[in-house]
């Protein structure tokens, strides 16, 4: 029976406002326009990830309010492709149509220290940390918590921007620089077994979906490579899943989101961090799944119920960094010439070192013969090759 308390859904022919213009909006703009939306997308710059795919791309600064509340005019729902908007953007938007997830969630999660904060009093399990506001407390918390440990800067960070892993006590100094010496948290240093992470959704009836337990990689604080399904025990399996189903009830997310962990060695988990939109890890689901991150996104924003996330089959995503292209366009043909991958790219032009531009997905018949496609796949997109070279 239909609950009279939700609003009506936004049906197919709207037009949904992406606030962020990177690789989650342009592949949330694919599957909203494959399901017949509009979509708008607003950030500052031009010819964007998203823009290149939407149907209207604005060009203003978040702080534009005026600009906002036009763009908020002009559809029938917002959602946002990255947490850092700022709150003030997120209330004009909100002042003509439904932000989802609200900005509460929003406002906890673009912030280190309220989100462990949040997570501790929800009860789950953290990575112990400090506040710090300054050398000296930084000090105090390194005396508590002992090296080595990480700081991060408390608000606006993202891929290991605004990290330092400080080792020796002689690096105090230069990790309080490296922070901007703001406002930040230190963490202890996990020696974890692996990182994890469950991207999960949330409609506005309160239904729950998850995608299973993925597995990470990472290399310089940037994901490398995800694994799905990660080969966990059943007990980290199901507490993995308890975790986020109890992080998106307490934030009352409508939505996606992923929750990364880390796994000790004794097999407990520790949640790392809270992203409240489709997640990096969760690029597989793309090609993988019967309805895809981004998909699941479209449906809890617009108030369609969720899809299946059946996954067809075990799947390995390889992200690709500007890196690749220090010699020049990468080797596509070789990609190409694999018929279990999927080639992503992003549209951006200028590929510098450690930006992502693309991601390759393989599907196999094991979670292990994916990742070895997948990794085969993108070294072969660095070999150069002879046929076409022009
Ligand atoms: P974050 O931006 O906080 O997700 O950090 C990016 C990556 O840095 C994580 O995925 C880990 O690989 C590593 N990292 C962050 N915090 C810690 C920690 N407390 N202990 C060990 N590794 C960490």
């Amino acid at each position: 029976m239909r609950n009279h308390r939700l609003p009506a859904p936004i049906l197919p022919g709207s037009a949904i406002g992406v606030l962020g213009s990177g690789q989650l909006g342009r592949m949330f703009a694919m599957a909203a326009r494959r399901m017949g939306y509009r979509v708008h997308t607003f950030s500052p710059d031009q010819d964007t990830p998203t823009g290149q795919v939407a149907d209207v791309e604005i060009t203003a600064a978040y702080e534009d309010l005026d600009a906002v509340r036009q763009f908020g005019r002009s559809v029938s729902a917002v959602t946002f492709e990255f947490e850092n908007v700022p709150a003030a953007t997120v209330a004009a938007a909100a002042e003509f149509a439904p932000v989802r997830p609200g900005g509460d969630v929003l406002h906890i999660t673009q912030h280190r220290l309220r989100e462990k904060t949040f997570l501790q009093a929800a009860g789950l399990p953290v990575t112990p940390f400090r506040r710090v506001a300054s050398l000296v407390e930084l000090r105090s918390a390194v005396d508590e918590l002992s090296l080595p440990a990480v700081l991060k800067t408390a608000g606006f960070g993202y891929d290991g921007k605004g990290q330092f892993t400080i080792r020796q006590m002689e690096q105090l100094e230069e990790a309080w620089s490296a922070v901007g010496e703001a406002e930040a948290v230190l963490e202890a240093f996990i020696d974890f077994e692996c990182e994890l992470s469950v991207v999960t959704a949330r409609s506005g009836s309160g239904d729950f979906l998850h995608y299973g337990v993925v597995e990470n990689s990472h290399s310089h604080h940037i994901l490398d490579i995800t694994v799905a399904p990660a080969n966990v025990s059943r007990e980290v399996f199901r507490d993995a899943i308890e975790i986020s189903r109890t992080v998106l009830e307490k934030l009352d997310v409508v939505g996606v989101l992923c929750v990364e962990f880390f796994l000790k060695k004794n097999g407990t988990l520790l949640v790392n961090e809270l992203a409240p939109r489709p997640h990096n890890s969760g690029h597989f689901t793309f090609d993988a799944n019967l309805t895809s991150q981004f998909e699941q996104q479209l449906r809890a924003v617009c108030g369609l119920p969720l899809g299946s996330v059946e996954q067809l089959a075990p799947a390995a995503m390889a992200n690709l960094l500007g890196d690749l292209w220090t010699n020049g366009e990468p080797n596509w043909l070789s990609a190409a010439a694999m018929p279990n991958v999927k080639l992503h790219l992003y549209g951006k032009s200028e590929p510098r070192p450690g930006r992502k531009m693309g991601h390759l997905t393989a599907l196999a018949d094991s979670a292990d013969r994916a990742r070895q496609d997948v990794e085969i796949a993108r070294l072969g997109l660095g070999a150069r090759a002879h046929a076409v070279s022009r």
